[in-house]
């Protein structure tokens, strides 16, 4: 099993050291080799994502992404931004499928904007189709309107687009992934106004047939939005396009009350995935050792369950992260009074210890 180790910038570094730590206890074989990304990349190599390590993220298993970006590189040309190796890496990887999971563990209840009986508990599992739709589709750019409501005035305009093997593809990624939860997806969609999701829910229930077993209901994605608000806990795994999965996932991300904690997969045919924490570089707080380690540790585990097919290893870290929590311990970003205050590296310790 070969992985991908892509710390890349601010925070970065400093909680894929710890994820490393984790994994490297595992009584399992990993080959982990690291390389320059983002920022840290352009410096060296004088772009975000050089061909070396293109290449390695491409022969490996698996990549251990960080997080890459800087203010100080926001006057660079697009293409050599820090943020444009992440969408390298998904476009040439062909990661088609980002799993963004909202977990709202027990002692954190209280960090949620929402009421604690509201988000107690909540498990949902946001499958996000990430490489067609209104974000990638032609035509797209600016004109003069040739009709609508001012025929003749500027106008810019994209095009949503998706055809039956996009949409097929991710139903079944959802549709498989139901099957190792509790066998229910909604699909997302705005079918009564849109061509594009009226295919997409026809299509869906079409590639449902195969699925028997999983339950499957369809929500219009405004009022997915308020049920995300109203009764988080109604979902378990939601399935939607590129750009209402987008949106969504950030909505149910913020139930959850803390971005330090939350993990993600991108996902291509053959499992080979991206795993990183749902959050940025953080370069408020880069290199004072006090950045929350356990999305990126989080990540780790989904990794070793969808890409190298090692559940029990995925289980004994996730239980560590639920053990280190019940024993009080906290960065600052998920720090509330009784309980104790620890640095990155000294959450990265007890979960070592954690692991049994
Ligand atoms: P951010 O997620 O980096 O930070 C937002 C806030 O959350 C900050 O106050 C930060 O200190 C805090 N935070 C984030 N992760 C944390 C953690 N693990 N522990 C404790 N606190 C944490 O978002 P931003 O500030 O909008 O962006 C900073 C940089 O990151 C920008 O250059 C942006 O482009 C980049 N970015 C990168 C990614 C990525 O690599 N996937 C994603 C989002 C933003």
């Amino acid at each position: 099993m070969k992985i991908a180790v892509l710390p890349g910038d601010g925070i970065g570094t400093e909680i894929v050291e710890q994820a490393v730590r984790v994994l490297g206890a595992l009584d399992l074989k990993f080959e982990m080799e690291t390389a320059l990304v983002g920022g840290a990349a352009y410096e060296a190599h004088g772009h975000p994502l050089p061909e070396s390590t293109l290449k390695l993220a491409k022969e490996a298993d698996a990549v251990l992404f960080g997080a890459v970006g800087d203010w100080k590189y926001d006057k660079l040309e697009r293409q050599f931004r820090p943020e444009q190796a992440i969408l390298g890496l998904r476009k040439n990887l062909g990661l088609f499928a980002n799993f963004r999971p909202a977990i709202c563990y027990e002692q954190l209840t209280h960090a949620s904007s929402l009421k604690p009986e509201l988000v107690s508990g909540l498990d949902i599992l946001i499958i996000r189709e990430l490489t067609g739709d209104i974000y990638f589709g032609q035509p797209r750019g600016k004109r003069t309107s040739p009709d609508g409501n001012f025929p003749g005035a500027e106008e810019a305009f994209d095009t949503m687009r998706y055809t039956r093997p996009e949409i097929e593809r991710i139903a079944r990624v959802a549709f498989e992934a139901a099957r190792k939860r509790s066998k229910r997806v909604t699909s997302v969609d705005k079918a009564n106004v849109l061509e594009t999701f009226q295919f997409w829910k026809d299509v869906v229930t079409e590639v449902h047939k195969d699925y028997p077993d999983v339950e499957l209901d369809h929500m219009y994605v405004d009022n997915a939005a308020m049920q995300l608000v109203k009764a988080p806990k109604k979902f378990d795994v939601v399935v939607t396009g590129n750009m209402f999965g987008d949106i969504l996932s950030d909505e149910a991300a913020m139930l959850t009350g803390s971005i330090g904690m939350l993990p993600s997969a991108s996902l291509n045919a053959s499992r080979q995935g991206l795993y990183e924490p749902s959050h940025g570089s953080a370069p408020d707080i880069a290199g004072k050792g006090v950045a929350n380690p356990l999305a990126t540790i989080l990540s780790a585990a989904m990794m070793l369950r969808f890409s190298l097919d090692q559940e029990e290893a995925a289980q004994r870290i996730e239980n560590a992260v639920k053990k280190v929590l019940a024993q009080g311990l906290r960065t600052p970003d998920i720090y509330s009074e009784g309980t104790t205050k620890v640095g990155t590296r000294e959450m990265g310790d007890a979960v070592l210890a954690a692991l049994g």
